[in-house]
């Protein structure tokens, strides 16, 4: 099977083949990406758990359907601030965040169909960078300077778990109101780190700032973007390379009726 038959936009297919040598869906994409990409109604808006070793390609399983969700925000003009962050991606170390925030920036790097001015050269097309951009939170820099970039907006945040959980008690202008997406990398290695509680604090923070956003946006108070579900509920996803008690316990408090897929 190929990217395109499991439901990737040719876009982002392309990309993936020319300028990442990325030809071929591995076996946990190819399990994986179906579920995470379908507009069918009984799974577009599941959590999903990922049963797969480090190695296997489990990164773009989760980096693929998020940045084809988040395609659509390049018909607007522009993004203000007010979007927020639209995905928020925690890994257990610094390095493994780097990781993931590497990937993605490559993977930000695709360029848009051309534009109306020279419609036959692929290489006019705008790049996504020019509307989503990544954050990494790592406690690597000083959090002043997290929180000005916060204040600006970062659409796909990849993290470690203590320095989000500060921004989300502590950074006001922190917006993540509109968040679609949480993802659990490496759920194993946070239990073995005791992140136990910091991954609880953070699921209720994203509960409790998305319900006031919801509630500004009845009362009229907060833009609303056309042509988006926005209202669909945030979507988990944890990646495990085991299934170990404590890590079916997280599991159990951070994902609802989950899809199990073991690659
Ligand atoms: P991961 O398991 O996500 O850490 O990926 C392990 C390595 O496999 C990374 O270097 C990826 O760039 C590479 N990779 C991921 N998917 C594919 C693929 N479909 N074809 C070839 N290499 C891949």
């Amino acid at each position: 099977s190929t990217f395109t038959g499991l439901g990737l936009d040719p876009l982002v297919v392309t990309h993936l083949q020319t300028k990442m040598s990325i030809e071929k869906p591995t076996a946990i994409q190819r399990a994986a990406l179906p579920a995470l990409l379908s507009s069918s109604e009984d799974t577009s808006s599941r959590d999903v758990f990922i049963q797969s070793q480090t190695g296997s390609g489990k990164t773009l399983s989760f980096l693929l359907p998020i940045i084809q969700d988040l395609l659509p925000l390049s018909s607007l003009s522009y993004i203000d601030r007010s979007i927020g962050t639209l995905a928020v991606i925690i890994a257990p170390t610094r390095e493994l965040a780097k990781q993931i925030s590497d990937v993605l920036e490559a993977l930000l790097q695709m360029r848009l169909r051309p534009t109306d001015e020279s419609p036959d050269d692929p290489s006019s097309g705008p790049r996504l960078t020019r509307w989503l951009v990544s954050g990494l939170l790592t406690g690597g820099s000083t959090k002043t300077h997290e929180k000005a970039r916060l204040r600006k907006g970062v659409p796909i945040l990849v993290s470690t778990p203590g320095r989000l959980l500060d921004h989300l008690q502590n950074t006001s202008s922190f917006n993540v109101g509109k968040c679609r997406w949480l993802v659990l990398d490496e759920a194993d290695r946070l239990m073995e780190l005791g992140f136990e509680e910091t991954i609880t604090g953070i699921v209720k923070g994203l509960d409790g700032r998305q319900k006031l956003a919801k509630q500004a946006v009845e009362e009229g108070k907060s833009m609303e973007v056309g042509g988006w579900d926005w209202d669909r509920r945030r979507r988990t996803i944890l990646c495990s390379a085991t299934i170990k008690e404590d890590v079916q316990k997280l599991a159990g408090t951070t994902l609802s009726n989950p899809i199990v897929i073991k690659g």
